[in-house]
């Protein structure tokens, strides 16, 4: 019997591992008939929440983050390693409080969901800071580190003004790369620490930079960095019109390359920064201006997800060597800007050949730059500079979780196992040449040759395939071949075994990097954890694209493990819910997604650990985007297309029972402009309709009362529901 141990892949599953349907499938005798049932249950006797750690690698790319609790769900550890049992988070019960309706003191609001963990986010900047402190402390360096957050990883307003509050102590900064980024930049910092840096980086026309002198006036420690040499220029005259003392840096383009996928920037040939010959030119005119004080700051960027210290340190060295050079040549430097691209170990593997993973940790990164700059700064007996770093990726992935449900699979079609005068009947129904591949197929069983078997079940086939095509078999003969050669190739395990589970998602809106760039994160069933899964399946999204499917996992594999949905799955109302949850995707997910198919973006909720009786408490939460929204950002008018749509009613309705009937249809058009484009399960239909006001936001001030009773409705989400159609 073909061992089903073959299906399972040996990446993913944990050695002493080997998961379900290895020895579920009964040795069939196979008396040339199909057995009534196939057995597939899941034997949970053998499995726990730990094995199903191990199985997803939570521990390995997850710690101290995410952990598998004694119920079998995910629950989040908020504050990294200092979180005390009773603070875990289980998601589970995030869900339910989001998604139960209002009546029974849930939020409401629709799947797919964002979780946002302020709190880990907090964990994250203190991590990163406690790293190069330490490192700092460790190499007796005489400066300080003090760094900025790239918005472009995450611009979203809460994610910005949190990162801004919670580093306010170490004069954590911001680094823009547009206008709109410097514009909400600015008015972060306006709130932060004060000699918090604002790095300016990116192409800059005349605008950018006057905006940037701009924050200058408003005493905001703003840097210019010259990303082309014609910069310059314009930062000269525009300062002088305004009476500006700019604070001037330079992006070197360093010879050191990572050869990567996110390294295609780096090297002479990188798309940015200047060459050592314009740095030179650069120096030369400020110093006949008078004006080689205002030259402060010298920045590199290797690209993302640097694989190793090791070429870390390479593109420091050079970095620094540079940095020397421009003390030497009189320029007032000061800072230096290492850039973005610490890594995050995306699979748990550790290791420096993958992209998605990285052979190092916050530590021995802070330890390489600290190291290095200094090392090369006392060689040239220069004063050790302020290392700033723009690490975006590695502060701000694991603070979000995007939570969706799998609705169906495509094993719910499985034809039903045939009676024995089913069989009989099918039998007769077949044509001579067909009854002959059917009795070879069944001897074949009888002697145990199962290749020979699956030989004559595709001749059985493609015979009925080809009758059909000719006329001479109907539908539903060519549906009972299907189903019995599908039984069969179960019964000797021998079918495909991964199955397509249907998620409420869209991968081009939720996961743009699996799509563009083939990126996997961690994926995970959120619950159930404790049963051992008995399937493997790939994902399809909801979109009317091929491409919208996972079918590229963590750890290499093809499909996921995942449970057999209970009673169809959601979506018909009867069976439990199935949730899967995607990690690490805090960064450049959301701004980088699209509106395919016109699904727009899940709701986004703030969840804090709050110390009550549910060790949370929603602080936040906001709709996604309802199906007018979506049309509006395609120029379409919700509004008019409504009255069109109503008008249409009336008129049509006029024949019928007038009024009343048009009047439904308007209200339930009205309800679909409303209601985010997601699937809705059948058993939430009471779902509310979000109307533009779903946005609700407390004040920190306001925060102690809601934390006061996070069972009860946290605040209004929607207002009370209008069902004529008129946007403010
Ligand atoms: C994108 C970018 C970053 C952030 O890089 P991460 O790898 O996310 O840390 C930092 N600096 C510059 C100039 C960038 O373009």
């Amino acid at each position: 019997m073909p061992a089903l141990a073959c299906c399972v892949d040996a990446a993913v599953a944990p050695p002493g591992h080997a998961f379900a349907g290895d020895s579920s499938l009964p040795a069939s005798p196979f008396p040339g008939l199909p057995p009534a049932t196939i057995t597939t249950a899941a034997d949970n006797s053998h499995w726990s929440p730990s094995l199903s750690s191990d199985l997803y690698r939570i521990d390995a790319w997850g710690g101290p983050y995410f952990t598998v609790n004694s119920s079998g769900n995910v629950a989040v550890r908020p504050h990294g390693t200092a979180t005390l049992p009773h603070q875990e988070i289980d998601l589970l019960k995030i869900v339910k409080k989001v998604s139960d309706s209002k009546p029974e003191c849930g939020l409401g609001l629709q799947l797919p969901l964002i979780v946002r963990l302020p709190d880990v986010l907090k964990d994250r900047l203190e991590s990163l800071q406690g790293a190069f402190d330490l490192a700092i402390r460790s190499h007796d360096y005489g400066s300080h580190y003090q760094g900025v957050y790239p918005v472009k990883c995450n611009q979203d307003r809460f994610v910005v003004e949190d990162i801004v509050k919670f580093g306010s102590p170490f004069r954590f900064g911001l680094e823009a790369g547009s206008k709109p980024e410097l514009l909400l930049a600015m008015s972060c910092l306006c709130k932060g620490n004060p000699d918090a840096l604002l790095i300016c980086n990116g192409f800059k026309d005349l605008e950018y930079i006057s905006l940037a002198l701009f924050a200058r006036k408003l005493a905001l420690n703003t840097v210019i960095v010259l990303e082309q040499e014609e910069e310059l220029d314009l930062v000269v005259d525009f300062s002088q019109k305004l009476g500006v003392r700019p604070v001037i840096g330079v992006r070197a383009k360093l010879k050191t390359k990572h050869s990567g996928h996110f390294g295609s920037t780096s090297g002479e040939k990188g798309k940015f920064g200047l060459t050592t010959t314009q740095i030179l030119r650069v120096v030369k005119k400020l110093d006949k201006l008078g004006m080689l004080d205002c030259f402060q700051l010298l920045h590199f960027h290797i690209g993302s997800q640097i694989p190793s210290t090791a070429l870390l340190a390479d593109g420091v060295s050079e970095a620094s060597q540079i940095y020397c050079e421009l003390v030497r040549l009189g320029a007032h430097m000061k800072v230096i800007d290492i850039g973005g691209g610490l890594g995050i170990d995306y699979d748990g593997s550790k290791s420096s050949d993958s992209e998605i993973s990285v052979s190092y940790g916050l530590e021995e990164y802070a330890s390489a730059v600290v190291r290095t700059v200094r090392n090369v700064c006392e060689r040239r007996s220069v004063k050790h500079p302020v290392i700033c770093s723009e690490s975006g990726r590695a502060l701000v992935s694991h603070h979000s979780v995007l939570i969706f449900e799998a609705i169906s699979s495509s094993a719910c079609d499985d034809a039903p196992p045939m009676s024995a005068f089913e069989h009989q009947y099918f039998i007769e129904g077949l044509t001579e040449e067909a009854r002959a591949d059917y009795l070879n197929l069944s001897a074949a069983a009888i002697r145990g040759e199962y290749e020979a078997c699956l030989t004559y079940a595709d001749l059985l086939k493609q015979r009925s395939v080809e009758q059909f095509k000719e006329g001479s078999v109907g539908i539903e003969q060519l549906a009972t071949v299907d189903g019995f050669c599908d039984m069969f190739s179960k019964a000797i395990g021998a079918s495909d075994a991964v199955r397509t589970y249907h998620v409420n998602l869209s991968v081009f809106t939720s996961i743009p990097d699996f799509w563009g760039i083939g990126q996997t994160f961690p994926i995970v069933p959120i619950h159930r954890l404790d049963q051992r899964p008995a399937v493997r399946g790939v994902l399809s999204d909801l979109t009317c694209d091929s491409d919208g499917k996972i079918d590229k996992f963590i750890g290499g594999g093809s499909s996921l493990p995942l449970h057999e949905l209970e009673g169809n799955g959601g979506n018909n109302g009867g069976g439990q819910k199935y949730y899967l949850g995607m990690f690490l995707g805090g960064a450049y997910q959301e701004a980088l997604g699209g509106v395919h198919n016109l699904f727009g973006g899940p709701s986004i909720v703030r969840v804090s650990q709050s110390d009550g009786p549910h060790s949370f408490a929603v602080t936040g939460a906001v709709s996604g985007p309802s199906c007018g929204d979506v049309l509006r950002v395609m120029q379409h008018e919700p509004e008019l297309m409504f009255e069109t749509l109503k008008h249409r009613a009336e008129e049509c309705g006029q024949g019928d029972d007038g009024g009343m009937a048009s009047a439904a249809v308007a209200t339930s058009l009205a309800r679909s402009f409303h209601n985010m484009p997601y699937l809705v399960s059948a058993s939430s239909c009471s779902l509310t309709a979000m109307n533009n006001h779903g946005f609700y936001y407390c004040s920190e001030d306001d925060y102690d009362d809601i934390v006061a009773d996070s069972a009860g409705a946290a605040a209004p989400v929607g207002e009370e529901e209008q069902w004529s159609y008129c946007c403010a």
